[in-house]
């Protein structure tokens, strides 16, 4: 029998526009890195979250790591990250020799723990180690507690840089995510809400902050005719080809959100019932944009561990990961300091130890998506009977 085909995590999903702004570009010979792709993506981008202006980089971790250059990060600062999330939130802070403290999630939105986060600044105040930023991420499409994490940091005059490359298009009481930091920070990465192959956004409403940044991005070069350089420079600017993918999947993005949110409803009705699964929660007066469904599982419950329900998909040729690997419990971050929600619990080890991502791709099929409903089902019930038979 032929193998079914595979289901992935989350693919790209083109909408078939993205052809003709690449041909204008061949046409024009405007293959440079810069260019009027560039230019238009980022007025879009900064029309549709509501921000003043835009950055087109090469990747999201090009953004952070502009960010934390414009906010003058440097060798010894202290720099606060959410624990659960990519390594990517927190490698730039590497880059800039600074130090990582990490911050526990909390159970309502799995973000930022506002109370870690306060005994953490006044810890590390108390230390001498006042963060130079607080990296704020939106995990799988869900807005962070952004009132309570902001009071704490502008209490603290601490600014915030929104990593919002899984949120984009999701919303906080009526306001785009990614829109509440000084800066925020949106990824085009292939397996991103929408792509341009690899790329990234960086926004804010300092428009002059905006300008240094394009200038660190393009090798920091001083306005000379000759090549002039006195700063340290980036290679991360948008090419011009990238730049007209990203206009034609901004088109879309809204119907791309839409399709994901299906995609978790459908999960959610066929699978919210079994005892001992329970979904991602969403925040009241936020829009989730539900990038990635993910859950948690009871395992005593269910007889299972997200482990053995990942193996039982990837051999029905079905993509499914964990949850993010908290930060603080990477072999590249050991040492790190952590504040977790409590003094007696760390939210992120629990999601990490029960959390399972389904395949939650825009262009999912319905029937892509029962055969993955079919597969958690007949696991869970093969375990059951398993129980039942030795019971
Ligand atoms: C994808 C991602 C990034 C990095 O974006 P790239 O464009 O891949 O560099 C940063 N933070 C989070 C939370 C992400 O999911």
């Amino acid at each position: 029998m032929a193998e079914p085909s595979k289901i992935f995590l989350s693919p790209p999903h083109m909408s078939g526009e993205e052809q003709k702004y690449i041909n204008e570009a061949f046409q024009t010979n405007w293959i440079a890195p810069l260019g009027p792709n560039v230019d238009a993506f980022e007025k879009e981008l900064a029309e549709y979250a509501g921000v003043r202006d835009a950055a087109a980089v090469s990747s999201g971790t090009a953004a952070i790591h502009l960010a934390l250059r414009l906010l003058d990060v440097q060798q010894g600062d202290t720099v606060f990250c959410s624990s659960l999330t990519f390594v990517a939130s927190a490698n730039p802070i590497l880059y800039q020799g600074a130090e990582p403290v990490f911050i526990d999630s909390e159970p309502d939105s799995w973000n930022m723990s506002p109370d870690a986060l306060e005994r953490a600044i006044v810890r590390e105040t108390t230390a001498g180690k006042r963060p130079k930023a607080v990296i704020i991420v939106n995990l799988y499409g869900q807005s962070a507690k952004m009132n309570e994490l902001l009071a704490i940091c502008n209490h603290y005059n601490v600014p915030v840089i929104e990593d919002a490359a899984e949120s984009l298009g999701a919303e906080y009481q009526g306001r785009k995510s990614g829109t509440f930091g000084k800066f925020g920070v949106y990824s085009f990465n292939g397996n991103k809400i929408i792509t341009t192959s690899g790329g990234g956004m960086l926004v804010s409403n300092d428009e002059e902050a905006l300008q240094r940044a394009r200038f660190l991005a393009t090798q920091a070069r001083d306005p000379a005719a000759h090549y002039q350089h006195s700063q340290i420079g980036n290679n991360y600017r948008m090419s011009n080809i990238l730049a007209g993918v990203g206009r034609a999947q901004l088109k879309v993005l809204d119907e791309r959100i839409k399709a994901r949110q299906e995609v978790f409803k459908r999960y959610k009705e066929a699978l919210g019932n079994i005892d001992g699964i329970t979904f991602m929660p969403e925040l009241q007066n936020t829009l989730h944009n539900r990038w990635l469904t993910t859950l948690t599982i009871d395992s005593e419950m269910l007889g299972l561990t997200p482990i053995d329900i990942i193996n039982a998909l990837a051999d029905k040729n079905i993509e499914a990961r964990p949850v993010w690997k908290p930060l603080h419990l990477q072999p590249l971050f050991k040492g790190a300091v952590y504040f977790s929600h409590t003094s007696t619990r760390s939210v992120s080890e629990e999601l990490f130890n029960t959390g399972i991502c389904l395949p939650s791709g825009s262009n999912l099929t319905e029937e892509q998506q029962e055969r993955v409903i079919e597969s958690v089902l007949g696991v869970c019930q093969t375990r059951k009977n398993l129980i039942l038979q030795k019971g």
